[in-house]
């Protein structure tokens, strides 16, 4: 067998800390490795793999659709795309759809929307209010664009127009917002971020000032979109509706793609001023109308709800028993545990030899993020395997 990490080492540019883990294979909410052992996946591939992986309905659509046409252009119409497309808006309060391939170029696409309104609207205002810990991709422009200087420093100078401001501070918003800023950007929970979820009615505020002012109100919902926090996406909690949504990561379940989606009223794009030779391929899109159809016709959502209250009720437990555990917090299966000392990276590996893989989202916080499908019986398993990881941190705090 190859050594595939001193290959890696070799040949590959190295962006990525990765875990001393290569995995061959993936059924439901479990992977393996390639010496055959077995994990309980709660990274699911960063909030992608909404159903799991290799689910059967996912299986059969890529199968189908790669044996039927796999790309042409965006110069010919193309039947999946615009079934995705429908199905998107039938089931959200937004009217127009733009399919990319991945969550990053869904919030440039967004931006660039924005911009157009701006100019169309706003007498040529073009800059975007964005928030402190937030994340939108990794385009120069989306590191311009989200809220944290580790991400931005190496790449100085940035492109210009984003005002980064507290998040959580409506005031700050207030403040920031001249007759140069066409628009507000904002995951309405952070998620690479923290899972920092909005103060009472902070999403409401902000809504209520765009519309005072006449700006666009921009959701990134690429990770709290497609069902993950209890609701097929977040803004339905919150009692708002935004102008322009983003979505990616689970849309269709480890198929690359992004959406971008507008309401008419801000759908102001015309031929030519975007596009994307990938986006809106005919596989990605026939494998995410089979993802969120039967999310839709499963209700996921409410499992999501459960199993997730489930979990933060597991995890608080443990809180009650490890004392350096600060908080719990998350809605739906966007779960994070914190903790009173960077412990993070000891125990992810520690549960990783237990046979559960969760993210090291700080040096002091853990996130849970599995598909949406799982049951308690999968909780019960991974709550048990963290109650051991955390036994062995313990002594050693
Ligand atoms: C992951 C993420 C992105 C970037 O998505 P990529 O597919 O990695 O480009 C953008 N916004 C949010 C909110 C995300 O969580």
């Amino acid at each position: 067998m190859s050594n595939w990490q001193e290959l890696e080492y070799k040949y590959f540019m190295p962006t990525f800390t990765r875990l001393s883990l290569t995995l061959v294979r993936g059924r439901g909410a479990r992977v393996w490795d390639e010496d055959g052992r077995e994990y309980l996946d709660f990274v699911a591939g960063w909030a992608v793999n909404s159903l799991g992986h290799c689910h059967p309905t996912v299986v059969k659509a890529v199968t189908e659709q790669v044996k039927t046409l796999i790309q042409v252009s965006n110069s010919f119409y193309t039947i999946p795309q615009i079934q995705l497309a429908e199905l998107l808006v039938k089931n959200s309060c937004l009217n127009k759809v733009f399919f990319c391939n991945s969550g990053a170029e869904a919030a440039e696409g967004a931006v660039k929307l924005a911009r157009r309104y701006g100019k169309l609207h706003l007498g040529g205002a073009y800059e975007i209010i964005t928030t402190s810990g937030s994340f939108h991709g990794r385009t120069l422009a989306m590191v311009s664009a989200s809220g944290q200087s580790k991400f931005q420093r190496p790449y100085i100078p940035l492109p210009e127009g984003f005002i980064n401001v507290d998040f959580n501070n409506i005031q700050a918003i207030k403040a920031a917002t001249t007759c140069k800023v066409c628009a507000v950007m904002l995951e309405p929970v952070q998620g690479e971020g923290g899972i920092n979820l909005p103060d009472d009615r902070y999403l409401e505020t902000v809504r209520a000032w765009c519309d005072e002012n006449g700006i666009l109100l921009i959701l990134d919902e690429v990770q709290t979109g497609v069902a993950r926090t209890g609701t097929l996406f977040a803004y339905q909690q919150y009692g708002i509706e935004p102008d322009i949504m983003t979505l990616g990561k689970g849309l269709a379940n480890g198929i690359p793609i992004g959406a971008m989606l507008a309401k008419d009223s801000a759908s102001v794009f015309t031929p030519g001023e975007h596009g994307s030779t990938f986006g809106g391929n005919p596989v990605a899109c026939a494998t995410g109308y089979a993802t969120l159809k039967f999310i839709i016709d499963h209700d996921i959502a409410s499992n999501v709800k459960s199993v997730g209250r489930y979990l933060t009720d597991g995890l608080r437990n443990l809180a009650q028993k490890f004392k350096f555990i600060t908080d719990v917090r998350g809605p739906g299966l966007l779960v994070a545990m914190e903790f009173s000392h960077d412990i993070a990276p000891q125990l992810t590996m520690a549960c990783l030899d237990g046979g559960l893989l969760v993210n090291n989202l700080k040096p002091n916080a853990l996130r849970f993020i599995p598909p949406l499908n799982i049951g308690n019986y999968e909780v019960d398993e991974a709550l048990g395997i963290l109650d051991e990881a955390l036994s062995s941190i313990a002594s050693k705090i």
